[in-house]
């Protein structure tokens, strides 16, 4: 077992059906990621971006081959110990619809607490640079959208972030302010998708993904 390795797939395959045909989503796919690195997948739309990370989330199964979190196979998981895994280990970060608009946004930030920590919240605020917790999702912008879906992926300090084309609203420069936040937090681990290749420069591992075919770059 590589205590190193935060995420590993082995051999991972995803088929869908759809109307009576097999559709390879993923074909064969394995990597492995080291604590602490910020880790870019890039790859055309229908590449089999969403389906990796929902596979890495454990949100959907793998039809063949065997995904490991922190060291321990996920294919064996019962419901429980999957749900369980996912709390302590996995955060979340999506395109868009990341927050609650009826809950402000140090609100939003504790959603995912188990144990209420406002200091915690609001420090993880101050570490993505927003400094208004009293603010509303509607007075945002969408880069300061991003920077709270990030502090609030990291409340339950998790092993793993998965983000979801989590730049795919944003401009050049609110990108780039985004992608720096994530340099600044130590001892992430996240393993982000998007179909911007430029993009690979900010990363310490890129990826590239076509027709289900994982590439290291
Ligand atoms: P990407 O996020 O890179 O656009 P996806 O993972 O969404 O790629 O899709 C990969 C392939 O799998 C595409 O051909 C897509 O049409 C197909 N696919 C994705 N989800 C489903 C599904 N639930 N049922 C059938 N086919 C799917
Ligand atoms: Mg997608």
């Amino acid at each position: 077992m590589n205590t190193e390795s935060i995420l590993t797939f082995e051999d991972v395959s995803k088929v869908y059906m759809k109307g009576g045909r097999k559709i390879k989503a993923l074909e064969n796919v394995s990597f492995s990621l080291k604590h602490g690195t910020l880790n870019l997948i890039s790859g055309p739309s229908g590449a089999g971006k969403t389906t990796l990370i929902y596979l890495a989330g454990l949100i959907k199964e793998p039809s063949n081959g065997k995904i490991m979190v922190k060291g321990i196979n996920t294919n064996n998981l019962n419901d429980n110990e999957r749900a369980n895994l996912i709390r302590d280990e996995i955060g979340f970060i999506f395109r868009r619809f990341n927050l609650l608009p009826n809950l402000n946004v140090l609100e939003n930030v504790m959603l995912p607490m188990i144990i209420r920590d406002v200091g915690k919240a609001k420090e993880l605020l101050e570490m993505v640079g927003i400094k208004e917790w009293d603010r509303f999702p509607r007075d945002l912008s969408f880069e300061e959208e991003q920077k709270i879906a990030l502090a609030r992926s990291l409340v339950n300090d998790p092993s793993l972030i998965l983000a979801l084309e989590p730049t795919g609203e944003l401009d050049h420069e609110q990108t780039t302010n985004f992608i720096k936040t994530l340099h600044k937090i130590s001892g992430i681990t996240l393993l982000m998708t998007s179909d911007n290749e430029p993009l690979r420069k900010f990363f310490k591992r890129t990826y590239q993904l076509e027709n289900g075919k994982l590439k290291s770059i």
